[in-house]
């Protein structure tokens, strides 16, 4: 593991004045350059070669130069590290470059400063630390079924990583697991090693809210959290092919009964329920401190399922900034209640960046 303070090694050989901000092209990237441009900073597109000419289609969020890898994990190759550090870098991590890069190589070979505190990735990732870190957060998460042959009721099944629902099941009893499996298996939807590798949870019903937060430490607006300020900056819901499902009644295609995410709505919360939300967001803070030093720094979002008669229900943290916050890069209808200007998820990071940067704080953001 390299530790933060090679890091910072590497931060104080950079020339703050000309600090670029990078990131992969892919999930969040286009908002995230667009930011960056809001804040003035300089941007660098870590693309492969098919995707340059669609990152170069929008000239307001197009990088102001690309680093063409032949693929994404190939970022950790000493040239584009190398190149990465001669440009003064920041690397924004994303839901994409944690999935292509990997949590743990990250934290074992990324030797380029990295906005955020990498410790988080790791424990997002992780389903048993993730598992750990909300319960400890005294939220309520959904009930694990310890194994297929427990299955009584409706449960959802996931396979392990950051796979945008992709894959998942359903099933109601063992017998109805192990044929879905089998489909499953069958039709290539899911590979050998992900059937070895799975957690069964209870079926939550209810509403889904994916609530986009940001924790600064160089701002004082937002919700008090020790050393922090607690923003919140927008509420997505994802679009799932289940969610049209109806549209096959009275006989429902079997293809409509898919998870994966392709795409993101907006969504806002009744109001009465807000101080609920913006307590969840401080513990989830506040224990990610006591777990990972030091704790979570900028964006993340908690991913939950509400019912009237039983709460909220948390499925998932992410540790960065999340897809569903591209819906909104001009602000939302929370974030203009926090900020004059328009802002972004991707603009607030820049943000951050830039003030820590004049408090001489830039060190307290990166890992
Ligand atoms: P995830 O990859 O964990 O974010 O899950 C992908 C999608 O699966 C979510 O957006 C939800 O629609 C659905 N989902 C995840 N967990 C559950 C659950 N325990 N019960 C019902 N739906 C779920």
């Amino acid at each position: 593991m390299i530790p933060r303070e090679d890091v910072w090694e590497i931060l104080r050989g950079y020339d703050r004045q000309r600090i670029s901000l990078a990131t992969m092209c892919s999930h969040s990237a286009l908002q995230i350059f667009h930011g960056a441009r809001l804040e003035g900073f300089r941007t660098i597109g870590i693309c492969t070669q098919d995707r340059v000419e669609t990152y170069s289609a929008f000239p307001l969020a197009r990088p102001d130069e690309f680093i063409v890898v032949d693929r994404f994990s190939s970022i950790l190759n000493p040239g584009p590290q190398d190149e990465l550090r001669s440009k003064n870098a920041i690397i924004i991590p994303h839901g994409s470059f944690v999935e292509y890069v990997g949590a743990g190589k990250i934290i074992n070979n990324l030797r380029v400063p990295m906005y955020g505190n990498r410790m988080s990735l790791v424990w997002e990732t992780d389903r048993r630390k993730q598992r750990e870190w909300l319960e400890s957060s005294k939220l309520v998460v959904p009930k694990e079924i310890p194994s297929p042959s427990k299955i009584a009721g409706k449960v959802f099944v996931k396979f392990h990583g950051a796979r945008g629902g992709k894959g998942f099941l359903t099933a109601r009893s063992p017998q109805e697991f192990r044929r879905r499996m089998k489909e499953m298996l069958k039709r290539g939807k899911i590979q050998a090693k992900d059937a070895e590798d799975f957690s069964i949870q209870e079926f939550v019903v209810g509403v889904r809210y994916y609530l986009h937060f940001f924790l600064s430490i160089t701002e004082d607006i937002g919700l008090n959290v020790g050393e922090g300020r607690l923003e919140l900056l927008g509420i997505d819901k994802r679009v799932e092919p289940i969610d049209e499902s109806y549209r096959g009644l009275p006989d429902v295609p079997s293809e409509f009964f898919d998870y994966t995410v392709t795409g993101n709505q907006p969504v806002i919360l009744r109001e009465s329920l807000l101080p609920e939300v913006m307590d969840m967001g401080r513990r989830v803070v506040e224990v990610s401190r006591k777990l990972f030093e030091p704790g979570l720094i900028g964006p993340f979002c908690l991913e939950t399922i509400y019912h009237p008669d039983k709460g909220f229900k948390v499925f998932e943290v992410s540790a960065r900034i999340v897809a569903g916050t591209n819906l909104y890069p001009l602000g939302s209808p929370y974030s203009c209640y926090v900020f004059e200007q328009p802002m972004s998820t991707g603009r607030r990071i820049a943000l951050d960046v830039r003030k820590a940067r004049r408090m001489g704080r830039l060190h307290e953001i990166i890992y």
